[in-house]
């Protein structure tokens, strides 16, 4: 039965502008988070006020990792700082909120500088297309410091306001659905994860697969308290261990062997030629930016520092689907390993123009998929010879010309029915009924994902 759960809220914004702070200052709220180390002193992931927070790496950067944060939310909180203004990063949180097309919530910070000025900030935001209350628009805005904890109560009322406008709906009974939100190799630990429950419930000794393989089985769980707990309820974050290989961050994992579940809200899948990423590493800061002046147009640097490439660098290349390149630095076996198993490409080179003519020739296209919808299959059944699949849209909404994900395959909805009309598209909560073209074999309890792709 799907129930309300907490609202995920995700904080984007630009650098320096406050989120850190602010997401300390909403953690302490909650005296049962603020007591306990545990994971909070780690993840970016915790829960307070009945509201579960996750953290986006504040650099412009970390774009596609944001995707994952703007996906996997139900709600955006677009921090601008009140002296400083509408930044670059800022624009580009507005542009990733939009293509996950949440609900947000614009959270003015440093309300207590005396170069604080709210007008400004909402006609700059106006320039951008964020028409807040009181401007044009009804996107909430609330002002707050951090540092002297006002406006706190405020945004939590307003977060729970729009969490009521927009229901997030889980089925705690339901098909096991866990998203994978940090994930690193511990020397002494193995390989450790934090995940969110987006649906189902995560129980102790719960055997946990990523499509047809087994990768774990959950023997202890830390819920971002610090407490142990036994079983982890949808929109909770907690750390598992008994994982036993290093997860991609935003990879999805279910209690039954099964069809992949595809998570990543814009994916870049290689086809056109538009862009190219790459982390960058060199063994000095004048080396890093020599390669960097004289990379090839098109390619998006990720990251750029110095240093041997570590496992943090593959682990974000996996997750921004970027390639690691080394100037003069080493690549250390436990890294290498790590890289293989992610399937993250990592080339290294002693002379500059060896290291140019590689990135030269890997640079390729990039294509943009969207999720839009999902909906459980709940019942099957045959009309006039065909296999109509009964669903239950679960999450956004899915069209009648979207594209489905069917494992690694891409089908279409010949017919998609409200009752027994033909309807455009279905909503979160909405049953319907679906014939998929070409045919294929889905069973009660399967995910439909709906997506749309941009070239
Ligand atoms: P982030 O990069 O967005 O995570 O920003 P931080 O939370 O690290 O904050 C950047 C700087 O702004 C730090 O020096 C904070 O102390 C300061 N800061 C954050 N919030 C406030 C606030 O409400 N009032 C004041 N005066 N300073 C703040």
């Amino acid at each position: 039965m799907l129930t309300n759960r907490p609202p995920i809220v995700v904080i984007l914004g630009h650098v320096d502008h406050g989120k850190t702070t602010l997401l300390d200052a909403l953690r302490q709220t909650d005296t049962a988070s603020s007591e306990a180390g545990g994971i909070t002193q780690t993840t970016r992931a915790f829960s307070a006020s009945g509201i579960t927070f996750i953290d986006t790496p504040g650099h412009e950067a970390f774009f596609q990792m944001r995707a994952r944060g703007g996906q996997i939310a139900d709600m955006a909180m677009l921090v601008v700082s009140g002296t400083d203004g509408v930044m670059p990063q800022t624009k580009e949180s507005i542009a990733t909120i939009k293509a996950a097309g949440i609900p947000t919530i614009v959270v003015v910070t440093k309300a207590d500088l005396p170069e604080f000025n709210v007008d400004k900030i909402k006609a700059q935001l106006a320039e951008n297309g964020v028409l807040v209350e009181g401007y044009g628009g009804d996107v909430p805005l609330v002002p707050v410091s951090a540092k002297i904890g006002q406006g706190l109560t405020e945004l939590v009322e307003i977060i729970s306001l729009v969490s009521q406008l927009h229901p997030s709906l889980a089925d705690a009974g339901g098909s096991l659905e866990v998203v994978v939100l940090e994930s690193l190799m511990d020397t002494k630990r193995g390989p450790q994860a934090v995940v969110i429950v987006k649906n189902g419930t995560l129980v102790l000794g719960q055997s946990l697969y990523l499509g047809d393989r087994l990768v774990g089985k959950v023997r202890a769980m830390t819920a971002t308290s610090g407490e142990r707990v036994i079983e982890a309820l949808p929109a909770t974050p907690v750390e598992v261990v008994g994982v036993t290989e290093v997860l991609s961050v935003g990879t999805v994992v279910t209690s039954q062997p099964g069809q992949p579940i595809v998570v990543a809200s814009i994916t870049p899948r290689p086809i056109k030629s538009e862009g190219f990423k790459l982390i960058l590493k060199a063994d000095v800061a004048g080396s890093v930016e020599a390669v960097r002046a004289a990379l090839p147009a098109g390619v998006a640097v990720v990251l750029a520092s110095t240093g041997d490439i570590s496992e943090s660098d593959v682990i974000l290349a996996q997750s921004t689907d970027s390639v690691v390149v080394g100037f003069n630095v080493r690549i250390p076996t436990s890294v290498a390993k790590l890289a293989e198993i992610d399937k993250v490409k990592i080339y290294t080179a002693q002379i500059i123009y060896d290291l140019l003519d590689k990135i030269n020739l890997l640079v390729h296209p990039l294509e943009i998929e969207k999720i839009v919808g999902k909906a459980s299959v709940v019942a099957e059944f045959k009309i006039d010879g065909q296999h109509v699949a009964g669903c239950k849209c679960i999450e956004g909404e899915i069209r009648k010309t979207s594209q489905i994900r069917w494992g690694e395959k891409t089908i279409r909805i010949k017919s998609l029915r409200l009752g027994k009309i033909e309807a455009e598209s279905v909503k979160v909560g909405q049953e319907f009924g679906a014939i998929f073209s070409p045919v294929v074999d889905f069973k009660i309890g399967d995910t439909i994902i709906a997506v749309e792709v941009y070239g």
